[in-house]
């Protein structure tokens, strides 16, 4: 018996959350939450109002004002509104992905996203993705995982998703970025990335994304028949 039907996905860029956390909502029947797309979408309106990625009062002023809104985009995946508008393609950017960890870092702007994001979750039945979803957001979620893979897999995986649609970027270049956004992310004083106690490690690196599925499935079933 679940008493909290949460299952919690943390991880650095690239090791495949994002897919390995919509397939499985999508087996358990489950809603799928992308916390990253939030932090994006609150990344892309601080670019659009040029406000400085270093002003942290005037990124939490923005971050309390905005209207971040995730729903099914009725392909198994997800649509992101920003203020009423669907920015699911433009928060995906380079310009995005380069400075949505300054924005992340800053503790009024994960206050006000994690409050969306538990009262989201707050129906149980979600499949949540991030960062800190295991230590922060929904720390009684009783199945975690740490998904991990080699910064090469993870860069090579990256630069195949931007290449599927026409961005064509270098492999080294691509490694570069998401080891800048590991060590911000990973070091920042507020909910920092990192293991929780109580997580499962996977190492994807060689592992089909159906495997990983499988591996946790077998963790939700095993946990549905404990007492
Ligand atoms: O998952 P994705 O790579 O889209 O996340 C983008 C960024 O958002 C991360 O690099 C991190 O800075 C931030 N993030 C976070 N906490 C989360 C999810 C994402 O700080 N729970």
């Amino acid at each position: 018996m679940i008493s909290n039907p949460y299952v919690a996905i943390d991880g650095p860029a690239g090791a495949g959350k994002s897919t390995v956390a919509r397939t499985l909502a999508n087996k358990l029947g489950f809603i799928y939450i992308d916390t990253g797309a939030m932090y994006r979408a609150v990344t892309l309106m601080a670019l659009r109002e040029g406000v400085d990625l270093t002003d942290q009062a005037g990124l939490t002023r923005l971050a309390q004002s905005v209207s971040v809104v995730l729903m099914p985009d009725g392909n198994g995946g997800l649509k992101v509104l920003l203020n009423g508008d669907d920015v699911s393609e433009d928060i995906r950017s380079q310009e995005v992905s380069k400075n949505v960890s300054l924005v992340a870092m800053v503790p009024g702007v994960r206050k006000r996203l994690v409050e969306l994001q538990r009262a989201m979750a707050s129906r149980g039945g979600v499949v949540m993705e991030g960062r800190d979803i295991g230590t922060v957001v929904l720390p009684d979620a009783p199945v975690k995982i740490f998904l991990t893979a080699s910064s090469v897999e993870r860069a090579k995986r990256r630069r195949e998703e931007l290449a599927a649609k026409g961005n064509l970027i270098d492999q080294e270049q691509m490694e570069k970025e998401i080891l800048r956004r590991d060590q911000i992310d990973s070091t920042r004083a507020a909910d920092p990335l990192v293991q929780a106690a109580d997580a499962v490690a996977i190492d994807s690196t060689s592992y089909s994304v159906k495997e990983v599925v499988d591996m946790i499935m077998a963790l939700v079933t095993a946990e549905e028949k404990r007492p």
